[in-house]
Formats: C-alpha cells, sequence, structure tokens
C-alpha cells in the first residue's frame, strides 16, 4: 500500500494536509496527516470518508449529451470529442452572432486548489464573456466588512490561540467548520484553562461544548458589539493608548453611537439579559488576550455588513488587536500575494459585463444587451446553492440557452445541461493550496488516476483554449508549470515557497511575523471606525444597529424566521455523493421550537410545508429547543430527492446584504404547516 500526501480541497478554512493510502490504484482510506502542525492528524468527519466520494457508484463517468426536457437528466453518453468540439462550436456561433458577452463562464470552488479553480476563469477571461462576481452566496459581504476596518490583510493565526485567555466564537459554528482551530482551543482550555464563549442563535455543537453560550437574537450582533464596547468604555476598560495610536474615528463613535446603546436597550435587541451582556463585558475587558473567531453567519442578511464590521472594531476598543493571542480571526488568505492574474487573468478585456454569484436567475431569466445564450457552470450548483433557487431553475429551463455543466456527479444543476462533463475530485489532480482560515501552503500531490472518463477543471480549460484559438502561454502549460508562474513576483512569505520544496509536498507555513500585533491596510493605516470609503459609497461610514427592514415587510404575514447553518454531515451537496454520509445526516428536516411547534400542533418526525410567498419546501420537523422560539433551523444545503420536496433556498430572496453586494438568507421570513395541508 503506497500512501500519498494529499490536500483536501473542500472549500474549508483548516485545508487540512491528509494522506491518502492507495492500493491497486484504489484510494482505500484517507486520513489525517500527523506531522502537518495544524491539522494535526485528524480530519473531519466528512473527508474520513472520501475514499467512498472518489469510487463513489455515482460518479459521472463520460460526457453525456441531453435527450429529454431540461431539468428531466435523462442523457446519453457521448465522447469528450465529440463533446469538446460540440461546446467550441456553439460558442463560436454564438460570439459570431451576439459577441462573447452572451456567454457566461460559472466557475467556482468546489473541490478545486487554485490552479483547477483559477483557469477556468482565466479562459472566460481571455474570451472576453460575461464574468462571474462569484463568492457572493459565500463571503463577499464578511470581505468587504473586514477591508472596511482593517483593508485587505489577514486576520489572526488562528495557531496564536496558544497566547489567548479568552476565545469567543462568534457566529461561528467551529466543531462544523472550523474544528483544527476548534481542537487547539480545547486543547488549551485543558492546558492553561483557556475559556471559550460562543455567541450563536442556536445550541449548536460548539455551544454545547463551549464555557459559555449566549443565545443571540438573529441580526443583532452589531448591537451587542456596540453594548459591550459602552461598558468597556462606561469602565475605563478601553485601551485608550491603543486607540489614540492605531485607530481612527473613535471619537465619534463613542459620542454619537455608544450612548444609544446603553446594557438595557441591547438587552431588549439581543435578547440577551443585562446580567449577561454585564459579565461578558467584563470578561472581555479584564482578558489579557481574548481572541473573536468570528463567524460568516452574521453577514447572511441584510445588515450582515455592518454586524461584522461593528464586532471587528470591538478589539480595537479593548486593544486586543495589539496582544498575541488576541485580537479577530476571520480570514488570511488577503496576506497570502501570489501572482493569481498569471491564471485568471491572462488577457482580454480588463473589465466587462459581471454576474453577480447569487442573481444567476435574474441574470438568465432578464440580461439583455446581449441576453445570456450560453452558460458555463463548474464546481457549483446553483440549482441548489443559489437564493430565489425557483428563479435560478426557470432561467436553466431556458430551450434558447445552450448549458454546460462540469461535475463529478449529476447535480441538480447539471440536470438542465445540454452538455455534462465528468469532473476529477482533488484526489485525481495535481494542484497548488492556500489555506484561506490559517498561514499554511502545500502542493497536492494525485492520488489515483482519474476514474472513469472524468478529467480535471484545468484539462478542460486547457482543451477548450486549444479549439477557441487561445494563445495564452498558461494555457498549454501544465499544473506544476502554472504553479510557478503563480510565484512569478509573489512577496511575503508567500514567496518563500520554491517549486522543490513544493513539488515534495512539503508543508510551507506562510506567517507573518506580527511585532504589533494586528496589521491594518485600510487608506489611514488604522483600524477604521470611520470610513470614508464607505461614505464615499452612500453607506453609514460609522458602525451602528438599525433593525432589519426586510422583518418590518415581511414578519406580519410570515412569523419565523429561517435561520440556516451547515450540517454536520452534509453542508452542501458536495458531498451527496457518499451513501454513508447522507445516511449519517438524516433526512433533511427543520428545526422548531417545542412553543411554536405547540401552537401549530405539530410533533416531532412529521412532515411539514415550509412556506412564503417565494416557494414552499416540505422536510422532516425535529422539535427541540436547541433553536430559540420563532426560529426556524434548517441545516444543509439539500437536493431535492432527498427531502419531502424541494429545497431550502427556494424560500429566500435574492436581494443584497448592505456590503459586498452578499446574499442575505437569515433574512428570510416563513410559516410551517403540516405537509398534508399542501397537498
Ligand atoms: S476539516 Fe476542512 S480541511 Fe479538514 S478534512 Fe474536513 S473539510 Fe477538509
Amino acid at each position: 500500500m503506497q500512501s500519498i500526501r494529499v490536500v483536501c480541497a473542500h472549500d474549508c478554512p483548516d485545508m487540512c494536509s491528509l494522506l491518502a493510502h492507495v492500493e491497486d490504484g484504489k484510494v482505500v482510506r484517507v486520513q489525517g496527516d500527523p506531522d502537518h502542525p495544524f491539522t494535526a492528524g485528524f480530519a473531519c468527519a466528512k473527508v474520513n470518508r472520501d475514499a467512498e466520494l472518489v469510487h463513489s457508484p455515482e460518479r459521472l463517468t463520460t460526457p453525456l449529451r441531453r435527450t429529454g426536457a431540461k431539468g428531466r437528466g435523462e442523457f446519453k453518453p457521448i465522447g469528450w470529442d465529440e463533446a469538446l468540439d460540440e461546446i467550441a462550436t456553439r460558442w463560436k456561433a454564438i460570439i459570431a452572432e451576439e459577441g462573447p458577452l452572451a456567454i457566461l463562464g460559472y466557475a467556482y470552488s468546489a473541490h478545486q486548489g487554485l490552479i483547477n479553480r483559477g483557469l477556468p476563469s482565466g479562459l472566460f477571461h481571455a474570451l472576453g464573456t460575461s464574468r462571474l462576481q462569484a463568492g457572493t452566496v459565500c463571503d463577499t459581504c464578511c470581505e468587504e466588512a473586514w477591508n472596511a476596518v482593517a483593508g485587505p490583510v489577514g486576520s489572526a493565526d488562528p495557531e496564536s490561540v496558544v497566547h489567548s485567555d479568552l476565545v469567543i466564537s462568534w457566529g461561528a459554528d467551529l466543531v462544523a467548520t472550523n474544528v483544527h482551530f476548534w481542537a487547539m482551543a480545547e486543547q488549551e482550555r485543558k492546558k492553561r484553562g483557556l475559556k471559550i464563549v460562543c455567541i450563536d442563535p442556536r445550541r449548536s455543537r460548539t455551544a454545547q461544548g463551549a464555557d459559555w453560550h449566549l443565545p443571540i437574537r438573529i441580526g443583532t450582533d452589531a448591537a451587542l458589539a456596540l453594548g459591550l464596547m459602552h461598558i468597556l468604555v462606561r469602565d475605563g476598560k478601553a485601551d485608550r493608548d491603543y486607540l489614540a495610536r492605531r485607530t481612527l474615528g473613535f471619537d465619534k463613535v463613542e459620542s454619537s453611537v455608544l450612548p444609544r446603546f446603553a446594557p438595557a436597550r441591547v438587552a431588549e435587541i439581543t435578547g440577551i439579559p443585562v446580567v449577561d451582556i454585564e459579565r461578558l463585558a467584563a470578561m472581555y475587558g479584564n482578558a489579557k488576550a481574548a481572541l473573536l473567531r468570528l463567524g460568516e453567519g452574521m453577514t447572511r442578511l441584510t445588515h450582515g455588513g455592518q454586524a461584522l464590521r461593528t464586532v471587528a472594531l470591538l478589539p480595537g476598543v479593548s486593544g486586543h488587536y495589539a496582544k498575541p493571542g488576541g485580537g479577530a480571526l476571520l480570514m488570511t488568505a488577503a496576506s497570502c500575494d501570489l501572482n493569481y492574474a498569471a491564471v485568471r487573468r491572462p488577457s482580454g478585456p480588463a473589465t466587462t459585463r459581471m454576474v453577480n454569484h447569487l442573481r444567476l436567475g435574474e441574470a438568465l431569466l432578464s440580461m439583455s444587451g446581449p441576453r445570456l445564450r450560453a452558460l458555463y457552470v463548474s464546481a457549483n450548483n446553483p440549482a441548489i446553492t443559489c437564493p430565489d433557487v425557483g428563479k435560478v431553475r426557470r432561467g436553466l429551463a431556458r430551450e434558447d440557452l445552450f448549458t454546460v455543466v462540469h461535475d463529478p456527479f449529476m447535480t441538480a444543476t447539471a440536470r438542465y445541461a445540454d452538455i455534462v462533463l465528468p469532473s476529477t475530485t482533488y484526489l485525481e489532480t495535481e494542484d497548488l493550496f492556500r489555506a484561506y482560515g490559517a498561514y499554511w501552503m502545500q502542493w497536492g500531490q494525485r492520488a489515483v488516476a482519474p476514474q472513469g472518463e472524468a478529467r480535471s477543471n484545468a484539462d478542460v480549460a486547457r482543451a477548450l483554449a486549444k479549439r477557441m484559438g487561445l494563445t495564452d502561454a498558461v494555457f498549454s502549460k501544465s499544473e506544476r508549470e502554472i504553479a510557478q508562474m503563480l510565484f512569478v513576483g509573489a512577496t511575503g512569505p508567500a514567496s518563500r515557497a520554491t517549486p522543490e520544496r513544493l513539488f515534495a509536498a512539503e508543508h510551507i507555513s506562510i506567517a507573518h511575523d506580527r511585532p504589533d500585533g494586528q496589521p491594518f491596510s485600510t487608506p489611514s493605516g488604522k483600524l477604521e471606525f470611520d470610513s470614508q470609503t464607505l461614505r464615499d459609497q452612500g453607506l453609514p461610514s460609522l458602525p451602528d444597529w438599525t433593525p432589519d427592514p426586510v422583518e418590518a415587510e415581511e414578519a406580519p404575514r410570515y412569523p419565523l424566521r429561517l435561520l440556516t447553518a451547515p450540517g454536520y454531515f452534509q453542508p452542501h451537496t458536495a458531498f451527496s455523493g457518499v451513501g454513508f454520509l447522507r445516511k449519517r445526516e438524516g433526512a433533511p428536516i427543520a428545526i422548531l421550537h417545542p412553543e411554536d411547534a405547540r401552537a401549530r400542533r405539530l410533533t416531532d418526525g412529521d412532515r411539514v410545508r415550509l412556506y412564503n410567498d417565494r416557494g414552499s419546501v416540505g422536510l422532516v420537523l425535529k422539535v427541540s429547543d436547541e433553536v430559540q422560539p420563532g426560529v426556524v433551523l434548517v441545516p444543509g444545503q439539500r437536493p431535492d430527492e432527498e427531502a419531502v420536496s424541494g429545497t431550502v433556498n427556494m424560500l429566500c430572496s435574492d436581494r443584497y446584504t448592505d456590503l459586498g453586494e452578499g446574499a442575505t438568507y437569515q433574512s428570510t421570513w416563513l410559516e410551517i404547516a403540516p405537509w398534508q395541508a399542501a397537498a
């Protein structure tokens, strides 16, 4: 048996180094790599089953051409040459008739490293097509919010937790989404008595494992952060020296915002009792090095940007940003300066028409001048993951739209395709990886040959570039050569990586020395409480909290608020092809508080209908006080065929967040009734 060092590509902040044990050309087991300093020899429960992902009987093995109606999933196998020739012929005809803007490249990140993610984007850049404003379903809101206060720079190193005496997991379920940071924090708790506090609307596994859980009302994080600042100032715990040296505009916040956030009002807004707000402020103010783990959950609603921005300002008041083990951990990738443009923007127009990732439905149905005539989807499943999925599916069903989907599995989106191409998983390709929640970089080796006739994203991008007559050098390079291009002109710790070290599968630390604590790369070079950048965009320049305007509109008709979170075994559809994990997760459920269930005469295990103006979804009910009254939790994004009916994003609107034009999944109101009522 051979053990090959690979890198987990499941779009997760930890970026585990893994060992794939291979026998007779098959992955028999995937396990954590014991030699990696951060991911430390264990993988999460999902990826421990990745041998079954690679060799799943549900994998696509050949290219397919549609034979039935769009959405029905009726196809017949065809050869690669036939498939690629047809794609190139159709694209050339569309470009000749309407220009390249009539084509949309919709390639994202599932199962991919930097090369397999970047090269399809490079293809569409070079062709001059409409391009994807990527990541708005995911992290653009929190990124913009962080940039507004700290600038485009990596946040704290998770490994600095060895110096922390308090960790606050704020809007993050670490056990599900950042398990190695959780493990390190737990270890420090055992060793040194580090305290872990969890602020989350639900009693997640992280909340259960924390020393203290504060169940906050959804959408009120900014109010709590301002309340804590109010108390820090009132009690003389604000670090005046740090505020004067390293921050901008706190005086305005202190005089015009904080007086409105006294503990009694904050308690009313957040649902957290005054005594707990006071206790939390004292804990935070007295901590020597408090580390906030900022979760993206708090950003997926109308005022999500203000929420994250305000919480991220808190360590500026206490001065924790200056301390090793203090500050805030969000994302780290902005401090990894590689030559991404070499792959993603080889040639083609600098600007083009952009399509917001979350508004695919709108673009397919309404975009004109020219109308979208062709769509290429890879590493993405918008027919499940986009908000207002009904609109996406209506767009995908257009008979005059030529759609290609490249994926390892027959996804809900692939069912609408004219041509489906079988994709490799990360275990069948080589790629370069850098973590976005830690400071590590690594070369992922190929463990086994592509299954069936599967081809990697990079390989297909190269093949299509050739057929489309593109001559950019990057499209004729191997993965290793492309990796070397990424390092041309790289700066900072990332530039320490050399091809020899990378291709030897060494773990390469790209952590920065930060003698002055968290650096800031805002226009002022300081942590900005008052942001001219936001003012220039017509946005509030100071942090604040105001109610969610959608609530006033929708809550009178639909009394329950949706909360979504990753499922522990099925966070999204990338793991749908593993039967064992589907079984572990169970049927798609909706979790409702006992009071709300009683009021509707619903009991545990009932089939229920969740509905609002946008649609209706059938799920199995779980009655539990892990959620607060008035909230419905739906874990994971699951395909229709696993549910009673539909998928949860049918209920969500495609409205934007206040920053970053992100998705507002949690600004969704709905009602629940017995499923039979729908019938
Ligand atoms: S914890 Fe994250 S990086 Fe590690 S194996 Fe699981 S999904 Fe992959």
